[in-house]
Order: C-alpha cells, then structure tokens, then sequence
C-alpha cells in the first residue's frame, strides 16, 4: 500500500474556485460502503501510486492547455487581416507541442492503467485520447481522495501554502468507490444543473465538471459510430438506440431532442459503469459482439 503525502493527494483535488477545491461527491462520506465481488466476498483493491496517476493528470492538463490554445490562435489567425505566413510557424509549433503531449499522455495511460488501455483498444467507439483524459482528471476510477476544510488544524497536519489560511484543507481516509459513487463523482449522478446562488453541497453533488464534459464527448463519440462506412459498431450504439427506442414509448411528449440527451445519458452511465468494472478486474456490462456473435 501507498503512503499519500499530501501534496500527492491534493493532485486529485477539483480546484474550481466555487467548489472550495474540495473533491466533488467524495467530500461527504469518510468511508464509502464496502465493494463485494459475485460472491458477496469484499474486495480490497491495491490503493494506487499517487505520484504515477499525478503525472497522467499533468500530461492530461498540458494537454487540454496546448489544444485551447491552438484552436484560439487559429481562430485569431482566421479573423485577423494578416499574412497567414507571419503565423505559421508559431501554430507549427504549438501543434507539434500539443502531439507531444497527446503521445505522452497516451504513453502514460497504457502504462498506469493497461487493463483499461486493453479495454479501450477492443471497443468499438472508444479512444485512448480521451480516455486517458478522463482518467487524467478523475485520476483512479476506483479510489477516491475525500478532502475537507476544518477551522482547526488536527494533530500532524502540514499546511498546504497554496490553500491553507484561515481554514486547513485536510485529507480524509481514501476510500474505494461504488459505480454509483463514481457516477456522480464524473457528474452523471443525480440530474441536477448549476444554478446562480447554490450552496457549495449543490454544487459538489454535480460532480466534476470537466470530467463531465470528456464523457460527454466519449459518449456521443460511441453513438456515432454506428457501423457505417466500414468501422465496427460500437456496444454503447446500441445502449443509445435501445434507449430511445424505450423514451418513445415511455415519454412520447417528449421532443426529439429531449429523447436523445437522455439517451446519450443512458451512454455516459453505461460507459462509467463499465470503467469501474474494467478498473475493478471485472468485464464490461456492454462486451463488444463480433459479427457472428450477434444473434
Ligand atoms: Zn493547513
């Protein structure tokens, strides 16, 4: 087992401002339920390397930087009027940074989390890029690092300098999380939106929201991939098309477009289930059948 320092645990920690910097939906609960495996044995996972997953979660954050900033100098290149040349080599560069960061990242995902990785690689609609970006931002699927601001400093606490003031940021016991706990840890949890003037347990309870935002795009990344134009179907396709087909007949007030935010819901979930599966040596809900499997 891992000793965490604090500074290792605080690399997992959500820092937007409005949330205290206190992980979202793990800030409540010291000590999640125990995790029973098929046979009602409860398991004990290995508590992972921080200092290995904080690294992912760098590379990941480079990343995300490199890319927001190519894509606003293109679009300033694009708006401007400027020689195109007087650019170019400026946008090379940054491109060929944000690859190297990507190769990096993707280098870094196999290695930390190769049960995934393999996972990933096999299923149809998933991609290693924004995997590792998810895991880069939640870091492991099974741990949770819980945080919480006391008034008073207990025994043997280190002041964070970068947080720490009037109040202490102080680590609670790690725990292993459910599929349900990271559910809402990633923001898919209870349906609930970010409203001007809510308490900080509201917004803790929508969960992170850039991590949201990467299941978003991996979940409607899967529903396009269809099986057309020759690229094998994806298992959360049919997670989407089975959904809706359901809403129809359900909820046929609903409009088009409401029937189909909620299926791609019903992906995201699918999908963050099946990484804590995967996480967790089990198989995935949603296998990917080869053609003569399917009946
Ligand atoms: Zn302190």
């Amino acid at each position: 087992m891992t000793s965490q320092t604090p500074h290792a645990t605080h690399a997992f920690l959500d820092t937007q401002p409005d949330d205290g910097g206190v992980g979202p939906s793990d800030h409540h609960t010291e000590q999640g339920p125990d995790i029973q495996d098929h046979r009602g044995v409860v398991v004990a996972f290995p508590e992972p390397d921080a200092a290995t997953w904080a690294v992912l979660r760098f590379l990941g954050d480079t990343h995300t930087d490199l890319e927001t900033t190519r894509i606003a100098i293109s679009n300033r290149a694009h708006r401007a009027v400027i020689d195109r040349d007087e650019i170019e080599v400026v946008l090379d560069a940054i491109t060929a940074g944000e690859h190297a960061a990507q190769l990096k990242l993707i280098r870094r995902f196999r290695a930390v989390a190769p049960e995934i990785a393999a996972w990933v690689k096999d299923t149809p609609g998933l991609g290693e890029k924004s995997v590792a970006r998810l895991l880069g931002a939640i870091g492991d699927p099974i741990w949770a690092y819980p945080m919480k601001w006391v008034d008073v400093a207990p025994d043997g606490h280190t002041c964070d300098p970068d947080r720490c003031g009037a109040r202490h940021l102080v680590a609670l016991q790690p725990f292993q999380r459910t599929p349900a706990q990271l559910r809402a840890y990633c923001g898919w949890g209870a349906p609930n939106k970010r409203t001007k003037g809510m308490t900080q347990e509201e917004a803790l309870a929508l969960g992170n929201q850039s991590a949201k935002k990467i299941v978003w795009n991996i979940a409607t990344g899967c529903i396009k991939q269809d099986g057309a134009s020759g690229k094998r179907r994806s298992p959360y396709r049919d997670v989407y098309d089975d959904g809706k087909a359901r809403y129809e007949i359900t909820h046929p007030e609903w409009t088009a477009g409401h029937r189909h935010n909620a299926a791609v819901r019903l992906v995201a979930k699918a999908f963050i289930v099946d990484l804590w599966r995967i996480a967790a040596g089990q198989t995935s809900h949603h296998p990917y059948l080869k053609d003569g499997d399917r009946t």
